[in-house]
């Protein structure tokens, strides 16, 4: 039987990852983060010293020689390069800062595309997050979710995350870096983030971490995705 699939997508901090991790842990799934997948390829074009703009073959060769994979863990996927890559290696500033580049790459994205679709066959489902999950990479998801949150929201939820200070100058230089990731991954040709026209639309600027959890429960529940439901 396939797996079921629960997407959730959304622009860079709107708090996909840490909700798909809680809705994965209560469904009994487990949480696939496509963006790790595309900061591990990145980490590994980085670690190589490739010269920019990156070239897509070589990124891929690249991802390929350092055995860039997702491994299952307990109720997630770990990205490995031969051996498991720490979490603090993947949200590094050097990985970061050209991973929208290298996810613009289209063989890039097809690299990373299959071994989504392919670690995603490893148990009974999975819960995905990213920007093109509802979109491209699994369109037949049983339910997509459009996360979204306010530019200083987003930006508040960031700092606190790597427990710096939320005053107006940093609120006002991480919200310009968030937007800049936003554009970039917007505008780009290939799988651009957009919302899937049959994804349910959740904002959450004024939401609790355990109240978008339970919109996302409650529409699974109504989609018979829980066990309970
Ligand atoms: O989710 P996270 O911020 O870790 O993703 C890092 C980057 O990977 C995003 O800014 C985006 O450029 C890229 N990405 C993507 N498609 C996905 C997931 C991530 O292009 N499905």
């Amino acid at each position: 039987m396939s797996p079921i699939i629960v997407a959730i997508d959304g622009p860079a901090a709107s708090g996909k990852s840490s909700t798909a991790r809680a809705v994965a842990a209560q469904l009994g799934f487990r949480h696939l983060d496509s963006g790790a997948l595309y900061r591990g390829v990145t980490l590994a074009a980085v670690r190589a010293g490739l010269p920019r703009p990156f070239d897509a073959p070589d990124v891929v060769a690249e991802a390929e020689r350092w055995g860039v994979d997702l491994r299952p863990r307990n109720g997630d996927f770990e990205v490995v390069a031969g051996e498991p890559v720490p979490d603090a290696s993947l949200r590094a500033a050097a990985v970061t800062e050209h991973v929208s580049e290298i996810a613009a790459l289209a063989e890039v994205r097809c690299w990373v595309n299959e071994h989504l679709r392919r670690t995603a066959l490893e148990g009974q489902g999975v819960v995905v997050d990213g920007r093109d999950i509802g979109s491209v990479v699994f369109p037949k998801a049983q339910l997509k979710v459009y996360l979204t949150a306010s530019p200083a929201a987003r930006a508040g939820r960031r700092l606190r995350q790597r427990g710096e200070a939320v005053d107006p100058e940093q609120l006002r230089r991480e919200t310009e870096a968030l937007a800049a990731r936003d554009h970039a991954d917007s505008s780009r040709a290939v799988a651009p983030l957009v919302r899937a026209a049959d994804a349910v639309a959740l904002d959450t600027s004024d939401l609790s971490f355990e109240e978008q959890v339970d919109r996302i429960l409650e529409l699974a529940r109504d989609r018979g995705l829980a066990s309970d439901g």
